[in-house]
């Protein structure tokens, strides 16, 4: 396996993982049988706990021209009662990883989702990374701030809204220079705002991808999709164009989901296109 460590040109990614995280088949990916990923069991054994999917909540930090970024906060501390009680262990990481919370300039979220935005605040409502900007999708924004929708995700009441009230939020579209070596990339589908972060340094490239795909089959199966891609249809049609472009220009990438540290290019070998973990 990979250290946890990479560097892209002059910019340094730390994977740190929040947990992981287990979930029956059949509720994770609801428009497969179990029996369609069985052939992927020897090539991705990361993603396999028993008769259940194992998955990873990553966060990324990127170090580029003197600023800490953070990428997605995590579950949080938890107890999170829909993943079992689960508890968050981003802090430790980035303490053991060299990147403490109070270093951190800008966290930049991919989606809203509540396994991307746990550590944002205290239960007393302060911020975790007191000197951060909070950047979030504006397309994200307003769909997931609309009352019915909203309603349906507590994540957003308890760990973004308040971050506007404290006015450390900003909103974002398209494409964003967060540093000149780092640039948000939309990648619609798993939601309307959801947005990768391209790294670009020195002559080479990453790309942290968010929730673009949480199974390692997904590289060539684009056309499955977990029941968290809000609209199958652009999801897949996303998956096709950026794993197509990771694979042709042989970039590397960083897969919140994927078996730790995320770390990995898109390769072909006997006229597949498999996941290359680092
Ligand atoms: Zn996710």
């Amino acid at each position: 396996m990979a250290g946890s460590k990479v560097t892209v040109g002059n910019v340094e990614i730390v994977s740190l993982l929040d947990t992981p995280m287990e979930f029956p088949w059949a509720a994770f990916f609801p428009n497969n049988s179990r029996a369609d990923f069985d052939p992927y069991t020897d090539t991705y054994p990361g993603s396999y706990a028993g008769d259940k999917f194992r998955t990873y909540a990553h966060c990324y930090a990127l170090r580029s021209q003197g600023k800490t970024v953070l990428v997605d906060s995590g579950v949080g501390p938890g107890p999170v009662a829909f993943l079992g009680g689960i508890r968050g262990r981003l802090l430790e990481e980035m303490s053991a990883k060299g990147v403490p919370p109070e270093s951190v300039d800008v966290v930049v979220f991919t989606h809203l989702h509540s396994d991307h935005v746990g550590w944002n605040l205290t239960a007393d409502n302060v911020p975790v990374f007191p000197k951060a900007r909070y950047l979030v999708p504006q397309l994200d924004w307003d769909y997931f701030t609309a009352s019915d929708v909203a309603s349906q995700n507590p994540q957003i009441q308890a760990s973004v809204l308040p971050l506007k009230g404290i006015g450390v939020l900003d909103l974002f579209s398209g494409e964003k220079a967060i540093t000149a070596e780092l640039t948000t990339y939309p990648t619609p589908g798993h939601t309307p705002g959801h947005t990768s972060i391209m790294v670009s340094s020195a002559g080479e490239r990453a790309l942290i991808t968010g929730d673009l795909a949480h199974h390692p089959a997904q590289v060539d199966r684009t056309e499955w999709c977990s029941g968290a891609d809000g609209d199958p249809a652009q999801a897949v049609q996303t998956r096709n164009k950026v794993f197509d472009q990771l694979e042709a220009d042989g970039l590397l990438a960083a897969i919140c989901h994927f078996p730790d540290p995320g770390f990995g290019k898109l390769v072909r070998l006997q006229g597949k296109r498999v996941w290359q973990a680092l």
